[in-house]
């Protein structure tokens, strides 16, 4: 039996060719990116040890450049797997949720007769285009120009025009021989119970709608007399359209999102043209209908990202509240979402007009992760002040993790969740840890909520620029103890913060702990005195292991002017953050349980190898800033540049240090703080 035409090139666009080869090569992890559709693994069609075997999502092919074997998911299957041509062909269709044409000859006659309506469809954009340009379109003209399109956009719209009269169209095509059951499947005519057939489209801008191969599917359509009783009018659905699985302009978005890798989703079409014509050729719109599972999986082929644009207003943060709700379920590696919310009652095409496109690209730049949308959704204009709500916050939460397919991605959305809820709940002002230490100016003022808050946290904020790797955490300890035992009397100045002030790493923190004990003993201690019990301690030499610990990058190792007072502010500062990360990890376990989160299980939360979850960093983060802030006040601006940033801090620090001040300059209080 032969296939239908098209079938093939529209099975191989619904699977991604890695899902087929996927289920019979293990990837390898540090090669392969899921994100970019790129994939490798060990060649199943010959021996080897390290991978040479390529698949390509975007292209559709695999290829070997060991033994040279390549080609579609088809070939794959009929090379690897021996199957016959249509056995693969029946497994691709499986994959891809379609019918397949040899168990219901049915669709063979359907693509058939989509064959003779897609001529008539064709015949009738020509019609309306031609329409456009007569006397009785000068209204719609005027109205295309007042919009701002060009002469080449509407070129390449193809924008035309449906005549007032009732039957202008259908009498056109029936005069070439168009059977007027055919311009019913079509859609372009419409018949009432016993009437004569007529135009379903009446004095209206018009809009061909195209498929990704470019035919022409449907037609949207603009009323131009006032009292239309839609302002919009699509096809209804047809043998050739299917709403649900349209994205207006799908076919050039296609090509133009390959080359900038990403995609803006508009609302509708007269969005996407507004785009397009101010430059952003990346551009698709749902078709009438909130998007939908179908047109979510279309966008990711598209590109990993998708912005979807939305009408900041209420209706427009509805819509997006809604593809959360579908989108969760498909959410992958590489398949994500972002949306950016345009000021109150502007669209694109407003926008775009009014302040030009750099406004526009700023309102796409400030898209917000779909993490942070569904954030918002539930927790907004919300109380959480009783055990029983925050409860329900959590309910609600868990259910919602749950829906996310993907493993990894679910343990990312609860780890970015679990930060969020323990900003939220964190009471104001208070540490959790049960330490005698209270920070003398501390950053978090009592009284006052530290809340990261339920609002925008753009990808461009400083709180989503750095987080603290398990290197830093350990280059900070590393360099507080280098201080210590090279400054010794730091140790009895800073006794109580160090004694509260856990480290991360068990090789470091017995060390923090032998430096607090020698200082209890009573009595002075010289850094040589330290060196021993730490060197007994550690079972190898301190000082060594500590300088390789404590890169230059993560102290600041650039001498300046710097005095004793200001070197102990700048450890207790240090130490500071490291109480903020250690209470804040803590903080996160926590959440982390409630939610059902590897937390329950374990109490630490620990995700990625740093003993800190994932997304942590992002909150601490911003304490540390706080902290950095609170001492550049406390400082006046002693060797503190404006940035005040934890760099400046080490490195005064570090210059103290190193000039060994100490020794030939008591400590005095209060120098540097004049
Ligand atoms: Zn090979």
């Amino acid at each position: 039996m032969s296939l239908p035409p098209g079938f093939l090139d529209e099975l191989r666009a619904r699977v991604p060719i890695s899902e087929i080869v996927g289920r019979r090569v293990t990837w390898d992890a540090r090669k392969s990116s899921a994100a970019r559709g790129d994939f490798w693994a060990c060649c199943p069609f010959h021996e080897e040890k390290s991978p040479s075997f390529h698949v390509d999502d975007r292209k559709g092919f695999y290829h070997c450049f060991g033994c040279h074997a390549s080609g579609d998911a088809i070939k794959f299957l009929t090379e690897r797997e021996n199957m016959g041509f249509m056995d693969a062909v029946e497994e691709l269709a499986r994959a891809a949720g379609m019918e397949m044409p040899a168990r219901d000859p049915a669709v063979a006659e359907r693509a058939e007769k989509r064959r003779g309506l897609a001529e008539w469809m064709e015949a009738a954009a020509a019609f309306y285009r031609t329409q456009l340009k007569g006397a009785r379109a000068a209204d719609a003209r005027a109205y295309i120009a007042r919009r701002g399109v060009s002469a080449a956009t509407q070129a390449r719209f193809e924008i035309g025009y449906a005549p007032p009269d009732r039957r202008a169209l259908t009498e056109h095509l029936s005069a070439r021989g168009a059977p007027i059951q055919a311009l019913l499947d079509a859609g372009l005519s419409a018949q009432s119970d016993h009437g004569a057939p007529y135009d379903r489209f009446i004095d209206r801008i018009i809009f061909p709608i195209r498929d990704a191969q470019g035919a022409c599917i449907a037609f949207g359509g603009r009323a131009m007399a006032a009292g239309a009783k839609a302002k919009y009018l699509n096809s209804p659905q047809t043998p050739l359209f299917d709403k649900s699985r349209t994205l207006f302009n799908i076919g050039p978005a296609r090509e133009a999102a390959g080359r900038v890798k990403s995609l803006i989703v508009a609302e509708g079409y007269m969005d996407v043209i507004a785009l397009v014509e101010a430059g952003l050729a990346h551009a698709v719109a749902p078709l009438g209908t909130a998007i939908t599972e179908q047109q979510l999986v279309m966008m990711w082929r598209l590109a990993d990202e998708p912005v979807i644009a939305l009408d900041g207003d209420a209706a427009g943060l509805a819509a997006a509240a809604r593809v959360i709700d579908v989108a969760l379920p498909l959410l992958g590696p590489g398949k994500a979402l972002r949306f950016a919310l345009l000021p109150q009652g502007r669209d694109p095409d407003d926008l775009i007009r009014a302040e030009g496109v750099a406004a526009m690209r700023a309102v796409l730049e400030a898209a917000e992760p779909l993490v942070a949308l569904l954030w918002r959704r539930e927790t907004e204009g919300q109380s959480f002040d009783s055990p029983e709500r925050r409860a329900a916050l959590d309910a609600r939460l868990r259910a919602l993790l749950a829906r996310i397919g993907d493993a990894s991605v679910r343990d990312h959305y609860r780890a970015a969740l679990a930060e969020r809820r323990a900003a939220l709940f964190r009471p104001a002002g208070m540490r959790s840890g049960a330490g005698p230490w209270t920070p003398r100016k501390g950053p978090f003022k009592r009284g006052a909520p530290v809340l990261e808050g339920p609002v925008a946290a753009t990808k461009s904020s400083a709180l989503a620029r750095a987080r603290s790797s398990a290197a830093e955490m350990r280059g900070r300890e590393a360099a507080i103890l280098l201080a210590l035992l090279r400054c010794p009397s730091l140790i009895e100045a800073c006794a109580e913060e160090i004694a509260v002030t856990e480290f991360t790493q068990p090789d470091l923190d017995p060390l923090r702990r032998v430096l607090i004990s020698a200082v209890a003993d009573g009595g002075a201690v010289s850094t040589q005195a330290l060196c021993a019990l730490l060197d007994a301690a550690a079972g190898r030499d301190a000082a060594a292991l500590l300088e390789a610990a404590a890169p230059a990058a993560q102290i600041g190792f650039a001498a300046s002017g710097a005095d004793a007072a200001l070197a102990e502010t700048a450890l207790r500062e240090s130490l500071a953050r490291q109480q903020s990360e250690s209470t804040l990890r803590r903080e996160v376990a926590e959440a982390e349980a409630a939610l059902g989160g590897p937390g329950a299980q374990d109490g630490s939360g620990a995700q990625d190898g740093s003993g800190m979850a994932p997304g942590v960093g992002l909150a601490i983060d911003g304490r540390l800033k706080l902290a950095a802030a609170a001492a550049q006040r406390d400082l006046c601006g002693a060797a503190i540049t404006e940035d005040g940033d934890e760099a400046h801090l080490s490195e005064a620090l570090r210059s103290a240090i190193e000039r060994e001040i100490w020794v030939r300059k008591p400590r005095r209080r209060g120098d540097a703080t004049n």
